[in-house]
């Protein structure tokens, strides 16, 4: 695996894999790796025949008030595990060169970018379509992976390659969960035992309002009950949001259609936690 730092570097790189005939799998990361991130980078390597994964944590997608500081760091045990799961680049651009002084150029997607994660977060995906808009401009990739876990964020990007004839074609991969139903996440690590315990409220309510719609029940004011009842009988958490949706405009439903999303955030201690299901 070759470690690329240089915005340039990164480019040619790219043009001379496309050059060869190489089609070429990309899959962004924050870092602090586990093995969600590394399905993606699995599969590039199934799909493609040159996997770049990069590790960037974006500051763009942060507000001043988020854990940007704070966000779990540890580059070597990230490039050890990119290089065994068979990445050929890992890319690590720095800050100032994806930044750099004067930097104005932000990406927005209207409307989906202001549902369920927006609201408490209105500048969150913004600073993602904007990094990852700069990202494929420098790695040119033919498909690039994202996780479900981050649905709305799929749900925009894939938006954004539409809206803006982007030659990419956007993978979206299953949840990868713990054992015990928690969706593995990087800011599962700041848990102490009683938290990561209580956060496992996020999966069982999903699984519940499954279990609920299987059975027959159409109505979302009823499945949102539920799922609310199960995560505010655990005293650590706090509801950002729980919500039913249309995927294709992130608007609340009021009687449930197969493909739907259920989406929560919920806050354990000073941890925010995301989680969701596609109604089968
Ligand atoms: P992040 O480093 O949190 O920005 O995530 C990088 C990519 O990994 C995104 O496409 C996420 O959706 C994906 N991802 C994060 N957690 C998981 C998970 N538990 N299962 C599958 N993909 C994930």
């Amino acid at each position: 695996m070759k470690i690329i730092k240089d915005v340039q570097a990164m480019k040619q790189i790219s043009a001379s894999e496309k050059s060869q005939g190489n089609k070429i799998g990309f899959v962004p990361t924050m870092g602090f790796l586990h093995a969600g991130h590394l399905s993606l980078v699995r599969e590039s390597v199934c799909q493609t025949d040159c996997t770049v994964s990069s590790v960037f944590v974006n500051s763009a997608q942060f507000a001043p008030h988020e854990d940007f500081e704070d966000y779990p760091r540890d580059l070597q045990k990230d490039l050890d595990l990119l290089e065994e799961a068979g990445t050929d680049y890992a890319f690590i651009p720095k800050a100032k060169q994806m930044y750099p002084d004067g930097y104005k150029t932000y990406i927005e997607v209207h409307e989906l970018q202001e549902r369920l994660c927006g609201q408490t977060r209105p500048h969150f995906f913004q600073g993602v379509c904007t990094v990852v808009l700069k990202l494929f401009n420098i790695v040119a990739p033919d498909l690039a992976f994202f996780g479900q876990k981050d649905a709305q964020q799929s749900i925009i990007l894939k938006r954004m390659v539409r809206d803006l004839d982007l030659d990419v074609q956007i993978e979206v991969l299953p949840i990868i969960r713990d054992k015990d139903g928690l969706a593995l996440s990087s800011r599962n690590f700041c848990f102490n035992k009683r938290q990561r315990q209580a956060a496992l409220c996020l999966s069982r309510s999903l699984r519940l309002a499954q279990k609920k719609i299987t059975a027959g029940e159409i109505d979302a004011a009823q499945v949102l009950q539920t799922i609310r009842a199960e995560i505010e009988a655990e005293p650590q958490a706090r509801i950002d949001y729980a919500e039913i949706v249309d995927t294709n405009d992130l608007l609340p439903r009021e009687t449930i259609h197969k493909g739907d999303l259920i989406a929560l955030a919920v806050f354990i201690g000073k941890v925010r936690l995301i989680d969701n299901l596609i109604v089968d």
